[in-house]
């Protein structure tokens, strides 16, 4: 029985709703609401021992009136406070009513953030809580520390909380079978509850701590490995006999590198293993996926199976069904393209050679495979450039064909660590090295007062027949920033590139505007293309040799990659020109990687731990639930042990329904539900 909060003593409609801001509407809730820190009075430390930059929470008394001052509109009120030992300056911001409520000699236990220049220690709206009795205040403790809202106070939280654990008015289910929590040392749900909040001691706090980070990984790695494996036992994948591909690789005109190599073995063991292949490949812009697919395809080919492949845009379609043809045609291998554009006469006719079996690759989008196409015998699915991909769409991409194989190609690499836990439910095949002698990118960062110059610049490529891209975070204008937008910039770009031609793509064109103009652009009737990110994914015109980002700081770095990923793929030198005004430090580092680094997984690694994994490869954004305590980047080797462990347990109970793993069951079960994962 779960409690609504308002029912604790001491909590009211208002501060009800405070707590509800925190998403905290059951005691439940209340109790799984983790400190974001600790005060630890165990080291009880007096001003004198202040270091800068340090929370702290201490006795102290007011030592001067509090005097009242307004700076630019704002309300001050400063006062000193003193514990015997020292002193701290207090400011306290637009609380003006505590000129008159506080007086010289009151006595309270303040919870701030010092900061210290030489010996003056100052602190910016400390919080205030009356005395504690003499005994308690000098017990020995950890405290936790609460995130707020409103006019809650540390105080608050922490009555609240300790009336809940006190009077076990929440008790939890312990749902990690004994066995696991035995191997990996965990603690008990309550116990863990009950000393993350208020700990005994640094090392229940630890224990605690540790469980509770466990837990979350845990209970995700448990959902995913059960639908990786699902899937794999629902249908148990075809057997492709015939994996050797020695003759189709040694007419390529180049040899594999070790990364392509390893990736055809991993292939080669899922085709023949019985089992159903659910693999994510993931490599940088230009480490050759492509003929990973095509030898993919070439095995499902000489073992009698047709093969889907699916790219995000008509373009890439288009571009894939030219090198693929290229290659296959010679080998009396059959491709066809089935686009959006296509006549409905020529759809029928593409239809028919899909159904009857005369095609045997079928490159498409997606749509290929959202419409009923009908195969005549369907073996492989591959999804190339889709990056951004949840749980949820990959899913539905391999229930689609019975036994059907599904190969995932991206160029968003993600920290291993990362994809671990992301495509828990996949196997991953990671492409770290790229084809010799490919260029990098040079690379530079500038303010907007460069602009002339690299104008300049691109007028020079243009004549000499290079083509640009410039890239722009906005579509149009905006009233609240001064972003750069493509709409606006087109027109200066017009006129000071003129008489070069100057084109604009944004995501809000029609499909078949957009079409025209990435035609054109890779045709190389147009010298400079203004865009927006929409270019982002898989486009290869050879030709393009520079690639301009405005308001650079934008961007995520891997996007920022991605995007550099555009230009350098062909014979002569290219550049990436990052554009940016930001004066922050954070920006620097950013760009100072971008400058060094051609290497997508390092960048990956550093955008995760420079941004945190709030961000762009936030765990929300590919369907999986936040953490409250676990961080992916932080805790990366309690992942790894959390992966494992539910390994094993579903390899002994895969359906989880031995007595011991009910709770767990039950628990997976409500986190699926909340995930609507449909499955
Ligand atoms: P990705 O799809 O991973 O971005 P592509 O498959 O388009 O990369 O490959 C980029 C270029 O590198 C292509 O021109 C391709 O022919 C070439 N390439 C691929 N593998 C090799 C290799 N092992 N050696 C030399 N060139 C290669
Ligand atoms: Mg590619």
């Amino acid at each position: 029985m779960d409690i609504p909060i308002s029912r604790l003593k001491g909590i009211g409609k208002k501060r009800s709703d405070e707590f509800k801001k925190l998403n905290i509407n059951l005691v439940s809730d209340l109790a799984e609401f983790y400190p974001r820190t600790y005060e630890d009075r165990t080291v009880s430390k007096t001003i004198s021992q202040f270091e800068d930059d340090h929370t702290y929470t201490f006795p102290a008394y007011i030592a001067s009136e509090p005097k009242l001052s307004h700076v630019n509109g704002k309300a001050l009120v400063n006062a000193r406070i003193n514990d015997g030992t020292g002193s701290v300056y207090v400011t306290w911001f637009n609380q003006q009513y505590l000129k008159n409520s506080l007086h010289k000699g009151d006595g309270f236990l303040f919870t701030g953030k010092v900061q210290k220049r030489g010996s003056r220690i100052s602190m910016a709206s400390p919080e205030r809580e009356p005395l504690p009795p003499e005994d308690e205040l000098y017990e020995p403790k950890i405290l936790p520390i609460y995130h707020l809202s409103g006019s809650l106070t540390q105080r608050i939280m922490r009555t609240a909380v300790k009336t809940v654990l006190d009077n076990k008015l929440c008790t939890f289910t312990e749902f990690i079978p004994s066995a696991v929590r035995k191997k990996y040392n965990l603690c008990e749900k309550n116990f863990a509850v009950q000393n993350i909040h208020f700990p005994d001691n640094e090392n229940s706090l630890g224990t605690s701590r540790y469980r509770l980070i466990f837990e979350e990984f845990f209970l995700i790695q448990v959902l995913l490995t059960m639908i990786r494996l699902l899937s794999g036992k629902a249908n148990s994948g075809i057997v492709f006999e015939d994996t050797e591909t020695e003759d189709f690789v040694s007419s390529l005109p180049f040899s594999l590198t070790n990364s392509q190599a390893k990736t055809v073995e991993d292939i080669k063991g899922d085709f023949s293993s019985g089992k159903l292949t659910n693999r994510l490949i993931q490599g940088d812009v230009g480490s050759g996926k492509t003929v990973i697919a095509q030898i993919a395809a070439y095995m499902a080919y000489k073992n009698g199976y047709q093969t889907a492949l699916m790219a995000p845009t008509e373009i890439l379609a288009q571009q894939h069904f030219e090198s693929f043809t290229e290659i296959f045609n010679p080998l009396g291998i059959s491709c066809i393209l089935l686009t959006g554009s296509s006549t409905t006469k020529e759809k029928e006719l593409i239809y028919q050679k899909i159904a009857s079996g005369e095609a045997d690759i079928i490159i498409g989008t997606h749509a290929i495979i959202q419409e009923k196409t009908v195969f005549s015998n369907l073996g492989l699915v591959i999804s190339d450039e889709q990056h951004r991909f949840g749980v949820k769409q990959r899913k539905s991409l391999s229930q689609k064909g019975k036994n059907v194989h599904t190969l995932i190609m991206t160029a968003t690499p993600i920290p291993r660590t990362l994809a671990l836990m992301i495509y828990g439910d996949m196997d991953i095949s990671s492409m770290t090295d790229m084809p010799p002698g490919r260029k990098t990118v040079k690379t530079y960062c500038v303010n907007s007062t460069y602009r002339k110059r690299f104008f300049e610049f691109i007028r020079k490529n243009a004549a000499s027949g290079g083509q640009t891209y410039i890239i722009c975070p906005l579509i149009e204008d905006s009233e609240n920033s001064n972003l750069q937008s493509v709409n606006a910039y087109i027109e200066t770009a017009k006129k000071a590139l003129s008489p070069y031609n100057v084109e604009a793509v944004h995501g809000k064109m029609t499909a078949s505007e957009k079409n025209r103009i990435m035609e054109d652009f890779a045709l190389g009737k147009i010298d400079v293309l203004v865009s927006t990110t929409v270019i982002e994914v898989g486009i290869n015109v050879p030709n393009a040799t520079i690639m301009v980002i405005e308001n650079a700081e934008k961007f995520g770095l891997s996007q920022l990659h991605q995007l550099r990923g555009r230009v350098g793929r062909g014979e002569k030198d290219s550049y990436c020109i990052l554009v940016t005004d930001s004066q922050s430090e954070i920006s620097g580092k950013r760009m100072e990687i971008m400058k060094k680094s051609s290497d997508g997984f390092e960048i990956a690694e550093k955008d995760l731990s420079l941004r945190g994994p709030g961000d762009f490869f936030g765990t929300s954004q590919h369907g999986l639930p936040k953490f409250k305590l676990a961080d992916i980047y932080r805790d990366i080797e309690i992942l790894k042990l959390a992966k494992t462990a539910a390994e094993e347990i579903l390899k002994k109970d895969f359906y989880l329904k031995n007595e011991e793993n009910l709770n767990l069951l039950d628990k997976i079960e409500k986190i699926h539900d909340t995930l609507r994962l449909d499955i």
